[in-house]
């Protein structure tokens, strides 16, 4: 029997994965702003939920893609939300592990099962269908979770009990997050130096020294001066903080992970909620006196 889908957050990255489960199951929607649910319910030809406990009620599986995990405890124990026996919830936020453990207690006396299933591959990778998707969980939740998120993923691996999929993810952003801020301080200084963003891009791209910062966005969002929104970077620096709680509670030295995530922090309380991740690298650009061209 097909399993009945409510998704709820539709973002940037949610909006598009929700697309591509709307074409395979019945799915229901909530978003908080209900100009986005109608608009694509309008598009993909689905009903809108009139709030989440109307949409928990309805659906066998709920997939959740929100900023935190605070924001998933608090519309997923929100009020009249009541759950029942089978169902199974599908949490797409990139969260923390331990709020994620706590969640999944939550839900197991009501017989409810819980997969941690962060993503990552941006907006473009979630258009696409082809998002790589971390799963932490008991292998049955695994299993069926699987079935739900395969029309927006390309690959799709268990990476070990609840919460390890967010653990996975956090550090995957804050490597991402390190190379942006390592890329864009070598880049100024090498431009100030007399060498192009898009010489040196060429070299290092062939050399040993290059990343997804300097093969993708770099190119694409700063050579370009396109700067899009795709990302905020408030999300990557709350990111980084879960990744750094994450090597203080574990006793792991957290050198470069600690000064990515103050360069973060700082950009975030300059350049405010909408920005894009990228634009940390505006920061360094403002304080060197150069653009990378
Ligand atoms: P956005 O900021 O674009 O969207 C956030 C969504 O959550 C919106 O639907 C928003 O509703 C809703 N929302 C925010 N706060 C609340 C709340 N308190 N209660 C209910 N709904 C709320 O985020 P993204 O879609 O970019 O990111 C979602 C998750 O996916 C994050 O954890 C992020 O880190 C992760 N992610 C994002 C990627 C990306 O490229 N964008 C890539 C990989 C992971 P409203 O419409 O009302 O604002």
């Amino acid at each position: 029997m097909s399993e009945r889908v409510g998704f709820i957050g539709l973002g940037a990255i949610g909006r598009p994965m929700a697309g591509h489960v709307a074409k395979v199951f019945e799915t229901q929607v909530w978003n908080r702003t209900l100009a986005r649910a109608e608009s694509f319910a309008a598009e993909h030809g689905v009903t809108v939920a009139a709030n989440p406990a109307a949409l928990i009620s309805w659906a066998d599986v709920v997939i959740t893609c929100l900023p935190t995990s605070a924001d998933v405890d608090a519309v997923v124990k929100g009020a009249d939300v009541s759950w029942r026996e089978g169902q199974l919830l599908i949490d797409a936020t990139s969260g923390d592990p331990a709020e994620a453990r706590a969640l999944s207690e939550w839900l197991a006396p009501q017989g409810v099962g819980f997969v941690d299933a962060p993503v990552s591959g941006g907006t473009m990778g979630a258009e696409a269908g082809k998002l790589t998707v971390m799963l932490g969980g008991v292998t049955d939740h695994v299993e069926r979770a699987t079935r739900i998120i395969e029309p927006y993923s390309g690959k799709i691996r268990h990476v070990g009990p609840v919460g390890a999929g967010d653990a996975l993810k956090a550090i995957n952003n804050a490597l991402l997050a390190v190379n942006i801020v390592a890329a864009g301080e070598g880049l100024a200084a090498l431009v100030k130096l007399g060498v192009t963003g898009e010489t040196a891009l060429e070299v290092i791209n062939a050399a040993t020294g290059y990343s997804n910062v300097s093969v993708n966005l770099i190119p694409e969002r700063v050579l370009t001066r396109a700067w899009p929104r795709t990302f905020r970077l408030a999300l990557l620096d709350k990111d980084l903080g879960v990744a750094l709680k994450m090597l203080q509670d574990t006793g792991v030295p957290h050198d470069a992970i600690g000064v990515a995530k103050e360069a973060f922090g700082k950009a975030r309380a300059s350049l405010g909620e909408e920005a894009d991740h990228v634009e940390l690298i505006k920061e360094i650009e403002k304080a060197a006196g150069v653009e990378i061209r």
